[in-house]
């Protein structure tokens, strides 16, 4: 199987095209060579919220517009999943034979917020409070129509 840095199509086992599909709609920008979180922004106060959000709880200000947020920033405390997550939500693979762990964190993106993420990296050793990171776009799981399922995770930057 080879992915396609560009990003939007792999090649399947028959050589067919694969779409892949955001796990969510409206929580990036997709598809996209430098695919970007989509948060809001309180036009009252300035605070930024992700997901999107209508409302801002901090001043509880009802005006907000949506912002694009940074693709880099650093890691503020992170995790190991070490056992598959309740599904749903969670839309990736359960299965404990096959499941993988991986490494869940707080990313600061500068001037904006701190977001939640799954990170690329679940390696005790290679993860450190302050590396920079980077969003990348990772798959997930395949839906029913083959489709690969991709999500937004942050990676270690080399
Ligand atoms: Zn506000």
């Amino acid at each position: 199987m080879c992915i396609d840095v560009e990003g939007r199509h792999i090649e399947g086992r028959e050589g067919a095209t694969m779409v892949q599909v955001p796990v969510t709609d409206g929580v990036f920008t997709w598809p996209s060579d430098h695919p970007q979180l989509i948060g809001s922004r309180c036009v009252t106060c300035g605070n930024h919220m992700f997901p999107v959000q209508q409302g801002c709880p901090k001043c509880t200000g009802a005006e907000t517009e949506e912002v694009l947020l940074g693709r880099r920033g650093t890691l503020w405390t992170w995790t190991v999943q070490g056992f598959p997550p309740k599904a749903p939500p969670y839309a990736g693979d359960v299965d404990p034979k096959t499941f993988q762990a991986f490494g869940v964190g707080y990313v600061e993106l500068p001037g904006q917020l701190k977001i939640e993420s799954r990170l690329t990296e679940a390696d005790p050793e290679k993860l450190k409070i302050g590396m920079e990171m980077e969003m990348v776009i990772v798959p997930l799981s395949t839906d029913a129509h083959g489709n690969e399922v991709v999500t937004f995770a942050f990676a270690p930057v080399a």
